[in-house]
């Protein structure tokens, strides 16, 4: 198909991709790399999956909320299934997952309710199913609903053997959550690749299956509480702490070969490894499966053709530990190649950098010097402003915090840019303050600064001063400014 009715159209079809420097040389390493989703991850499959389910069978009403716990991809996926279709939808989901994923599902349109991490997965799947109770939300249940395995078999284990075009897979490597791969496309291989050895990944100290104990369960053989070998990992998505039922029916179904333990070091090497050697940008979890099927290949016959799954992009870890050795700044290496050449060097003080051309004096406009004057006398608070200028959007943060109305002159904006008046009034600006640079603030009436002066004017009373020598009310603002500032400004301001 080249033409899509809507975005859920293109879940699936994800490319098998051949390893070639990662992979031993005997072998033929295929990942399947389902960050090709439209979401980036594995679980929009499931995420269209339940709802167009539930849609099919009446468990899910026009308009009626959706709700489910989640790490993440399942709430991501489930958010732009339910944006498509016009549900509303709530995602529990425990405080240690990573913050890209609440903010990218409040981007999307739905709602984040937090459970305290110490809670674990446990805790946000009975938040979840509590709200669902109270207020009859329509609940997706993932870690039991057979439709998160039935999408694999019917989806991605057809996907897999029409890639191999009838060579013979000897094995197949994932990790589990839901366990929804693993169950639905190991019960799709043993029917139509029963040779196929199924392998299962899991973090090296938290052995739930390799362990051999089984899961507490309560009368109706759900998971009650916390598995004993469960402890706190490193690969968000893989083994909550309990064994939910779709991974425990692939156990007891006999679905899984060979369980092999993961350590967290070696799934983010081996995800850095996957990147800087095979160019594929993925999570903690993908690192974590290849390493595993690494592992099998070592043992595997020669020519044997092999399939690990790797679940996510990798956007989604910038502040999890997988980044936390990636630099923001400037490396002494990358700093040496600065250096290499005289030209835009960050290190270099201005003494040393060419001369500015001459300033050329123009005549200021009569009618942007008048502009200027009867603003700052008539307002408290002015900043002259860039629409887009990072500084300009910090100081806005501060008058914002402070409840302060400011009145800004966004000069470059579509409005000032009649007649050139905004360069105009910058002309007169420069002339009158001295500086060049935007923004420039005025409060009441007193010529401020820019916004690290502003900054400095916050943090040493003055603004408060002023504020109330003109009567005008604000709240108190006792962080540190500076803190406002847009991320990359921070080490060069302070
Ligand atoms: N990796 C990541 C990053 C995930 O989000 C998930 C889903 N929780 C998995 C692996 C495991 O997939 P499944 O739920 O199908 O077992």
């Amino acid at each position: 198909m080249t033409r899509y009715n809507n975005i859920l159209e293109t879940i699936g079809r994800t490319p098998l991709v051949r390893l070639n420097r990662l992979a031993p040389e005997h072998v033929n390493l295929y990942v399947k790399v389902e960050s090709f989703n439209p979401m980036g991850s594995v679980k929009d499959r499931m995420a269209r999956a339940i709802i167009e389910d539930a849609q099919a069978s009446g468990a899910l009403q026009p308009g009626q909320t959706v709700i489910e716990a989640t790490s993440g991809n399942t709430g991501i996926g489930l958010a732009m299934v339910c944006a498509q279709k016009g549900y509303p939808l709530v995602v529990v989901m425990a405080e240690n997952f990573s913050v890209e994923r609440r903010k990218m599902l409040r981007f999307l349109g739905a709602k984040v309710v937090l459970t305290p991490a110490s809670e674990k997965g446990t805790g946000m799947l009975k938040k979840a199913e509590e709200l669902a109770r109270q207020h009859g939300w329509f609940l997706c249940r993932q870690f039991d609903n057979p439709v998160n395995a039935r999408v694999h078999t019917q989806t991605t284990v057809p996907e897999i053997l029409a890639d191999m075009q009838g060579e013979p897979l000897y094995a197949f490597v994932t990790g589990f959550g839901t366990g929804g791969t693993l169950n639905g496309v190991a019960t799709g291989l043993r029917q139509h690749s029963p040779m196929t050895q199924i392998v299962a990944a899991e973090p090296d100290n938290a052995p739930v299956l390799g362990s051999g104990i089984a899961q507490p369960q309560d009368v109706m053989g759900n998971p009650q509480g916390s598995h004993p070998s469960f402890k706190p990992h490193l690969m968000q998505g893989w083994s909550p702490d309990f064994v939910s039922r779709l991974t425990q029916e692939a156990v007891s179904d006999q679905l899984i070969d060979q369980i092999q333990p993961v350590p967290g070091d070696a799934a983010m090497a081996t995800s850095r490894r996957l990147a800087r050697q095979e160019g594929i940008f993925v999570g903690t979890s993908s690192g974590a499966t290849l390493y595993a099927a690494l592992q099998v290949a070592a043992q595997a016959p020669a020519g044997a053709n092999i399939v690990c799954m790797l679940p996510d992009t990798g956007e989604r870890y910038l502040s999890t530990p997988l980044f936390a050795d990636i630099d923001e700044d400037m490396n002494p290496e990358e700093v040496a190649i600065s250096k290499s050449t005289q030209g835009f060097r960050f290190d270099r003080s201005s003494a040393a950098a060419p001369a500015p051309a001459a300033v050329v004096e123009v005549a200021l406009d009569a009618d942007a010097e008048a502009f200027v004057d009867e603003l700052v006398a008539k307002e408290p608070v002015v900043m002259f402003a860039l629409e887009w200028c990072e500084f300009c959007w910090s100081a806005r943060n501060l008058f914002a915090a402070m409840n302060v109305t400011c009145k800004s002159v966004d000069l470059d904006s579509v409005e000032y840019q009649n007649n050139d008046f905004g360069n105009k009034i910058r002309a007169v600006l420069a002339k009158r303050t001295g500086a060049p640079t935007i923004p420039q603030i005025y409060i009441g009436q007193q010529h401020i600064g820019g916004c690290t002066e502003l900054f400095d004017y916050q943090r040493d009373g003055g603004f408060a001063g002023a504020l109330t020598r003109m009567d005008i009310q604000y709240s108190e603002f006792d962080k540190d400014p500076y803190t406002l500032l847009p991320q990359w400004l921070h080490s060069r301001a302070s």
